[in-house]
């Protein structure tokens, strides 16, 4: 089944971002919250962020005026359910809350819609158990800012069918993005992989290894990574940090998610990056 018509729940910061590259790739979409403020925050923030492309001739007015045209807002579930044949979920990351809208969702929705949600951690076959349709779930998993980040990380849940995945895998590439296939288990690729690296910088700058800039200099210019772990850090929060690298702890039981003292007395403390202005470096406010 062809997919023209998205909806995306949630037009926080990863759902306008969700909806503005849907509305720019040529499907139309409608964005929905849980009020009008919410809803045009979300708007605002896609024409601001379009009107900059402009003006970075990134893209025509003509392009962007097209891009608008094909998005609406709703805060009505049902309005925005009713004729999509993709439905995006962007809410809260808790599970209890997005299995509630799953199972609206599948009420309101065609038989033949597919309902993907963006969580960055939660298990997909837990989502999907709340519908009666758990093989037209599936994992979308977008990064911040949706519209420059290249990867779509889908993630496929026990029972997600092959045609619900070759749909999201020709989603991807019509909206452009680089598409990876990951199994449904404990922080997909993506976070598994940057909370280890993350969590063994922290352990050396514990160590006295070396100091917060050369471990991040390390990775930088050894590696090409755009930013070192620690700083990356400090700029996603440590407290975020720590919850997501508990999580995995509890679920993969390996020594390697097991949080440093460092890491949880800085959260104690309030040091929690960038946003209180010390993390492991300090930021001018
Ligand atoms: P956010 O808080 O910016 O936005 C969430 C929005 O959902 C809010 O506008 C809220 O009003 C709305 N909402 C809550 N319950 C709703 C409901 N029942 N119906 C309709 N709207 C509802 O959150 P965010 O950062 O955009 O995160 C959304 C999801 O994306 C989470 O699952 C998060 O883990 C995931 N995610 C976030 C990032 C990131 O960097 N922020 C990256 C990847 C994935």
């Amino acid at each position: 089944m062809a997919i023209e018509k998205i909806a995306v729940i949630g037009a926080g910061t990863m759902g306008h971002g969700i909806a503005q590259v849907a509305a720019q790739a040529g499907f139309k979409v409608c964005l929905e919250d849980l009020n009008a403020e919410f809803v045009a925050r979300g708007v605002a923030h896609i024409k601001e962020n379009l009107q900059k492309g402009v003006e970075r001739g990134k893209l025509s007015a003509a392009d962007m005026n097209a891009a608008l045209s094909r998005l609406q807002a709703s805060t009505s579930l049902n309005d925005a359910a009713a004729d999509a044949d993709l439905i995006i979920e962007a809410v809260v990351e808790k599970l209890d809350a997005k299995q509630t809208l799953f199972a609206e969702l599948d009420e309101l929705c065609k038989a033949t819609t597919i309902l993907a949600s963006n969580t960055s951690s939660l298990s997909i076959a837990a989502i999907a158990a709340a519908t009666t349709r758990t093989d037209r779930v599936i994992g979308l998993h977008f990064f911040n800012p949706v519209h420059l980040m290249k990867l779509l990380e889908i993630v496929v849940g026990n029972h997600t069918s092959q045609e619900t995945l070759a749909a999201a895998l020709d989603f991807a590439a019509r909206l452009g993005k680089e598409a990876i296939t990951v199994k449904d288990t404990p922080g997909f690729a993506t976070s598994r992989l940057g909370i280890a690296l993350g969590l063994e910088a922290i352990r050396m700058f514990e160590q006295g290894v070396a100091s917060a800039e050369d471990i991040d200099k390390a990775m930088v210019l050894g590696y090409n990574h755009p930013m070192g772990p620690l700083r990356l850090t400090d700029l996603v929060g440590l407290d975020v940090r720590l919850h997501i690298a508990d999580s995995l702890f509890s679920e993969l039981q390996s020594e390697v998610f097991r949080a440093p003292e460092i890491l949880r007395r800085k959260v104690a403390e309030g040091k929690l990056g960038k946003k209180t202005g010390e993390g492991f470096y300090q930021w001018e406010s």
